[in-house]
């Protein structure tokens, strides 16, 4: 019989972008399939089983039904990894909560139908808001790498370790010229690294998709903003877009 732990992937309300970067996994797999056995993962295979050593759980928590799901799932479960922005965080699901008026949010998506009760939605949660989460997996959508560094530290009985320096510092290593200075705004001074700072490397500020650092220096941030004439209002949108939650990861 394997002793390889067992891992399985569920879904909630997300755009399954994430669980796609684990199923587009190419000359990866290999090595993965190495390490686990993967016990259920509806995108790739039918088979189903009782119990995990780790679930990975993708996507943001928006209706009440699914509490009963996600807690049923964190029962049969060893260790619980929220696989994304929208489960580690909320992620762009959380937008709705801001609007504030979920009747008017069914309206707006679905029109005449709004009102069917299997459209129910309430204001979306990130998974650590309904059971306990071991780890969080950030970014929108994840990385490969980081994914797969995530599950062999686990597999082979350690703690994972991902950045938990700001984006800025990636960027300065490109040699970018901050955006700041070409009149634009930027969240890479709070937001975790690890993405390569993708996003200012390519002309478009950091938007907050791998969440912010633990003790981040939000006044640093203000500051930052202040040098450039620029207010904490002007730069709320983008806070808003992915929304703040509080850190698991060790
Ligand atoms: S985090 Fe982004 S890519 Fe992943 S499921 Fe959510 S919306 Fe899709
Ligand atoms: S562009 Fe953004 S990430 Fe890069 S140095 Fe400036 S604030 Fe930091
Ligand atoms: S630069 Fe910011 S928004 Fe872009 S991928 Fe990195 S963390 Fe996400």
């Amino acid at each position: 019989m394997s002793t390889k732990p067992k891992v399985a992937f569920f879904d909630f309300a997300s755009c399954e972008g994430c669980q796609l970067q684990i199923a587009n996994l190419e000359e990866e797999i290999i090595g993965l399939v190495d390490l686990v056995d993967v016990v259920e993962f509806r995108e790739v295979m039918t088979e189903k089983a009782p119990s995990y050593d780790i679930a990975f759980i993708e996507g943001s928590i928006t209706r009440e039904k699914d509490e009963a799901r996600l807690r049923d799932i964190r029962k049969r479960s060893g260790l619980l990894v929220a696989l994304g922005a929208c489960a580690a965080t909320g992620g762009l699901n959380k937008l709705k909560n801001v609007r504030g008026n979920l009747e008017q949010v069914r309206r707006d998506v679905y029109g005449g139908d709004w009102d069917r009760p299997h459209l129910e939605t309430y204001a979306t949660r990130a998974v650590g808001e309904i059971v306990p989460v071991d780890f969080q997996i950030h970014g929108c959508p994840i990385s490969r790498d980081e994914f797969l560094h995530v599950v062999e530290a686990f597999a082979l009985g350690t703690n994972p370790e991902i950045p938990d320096y700001p984006v800025c510092a990636e960027c300065k290593t490109k040699e970018n010229i901050c955006l700041f200075h070409m009149g634009q705004t930027c969240l890479g001074p709070v937001v975790r690294a690890g993405c390569g700072a993708i996003c200012p490397s390519n002309g478009v500020g950091c938007e907050g998709c791998r969440g912010i650092i633990p003790h981040a220096n939000q006044n640093a941030m203000k500051d930052v903003l202040a040098e450039h004439n620029l207010t904490v209002e002007q730069i709320t949108e983008k806070f808003n877009l992915f929304p703040l939650y509080p850190e698991v990861n060790p």
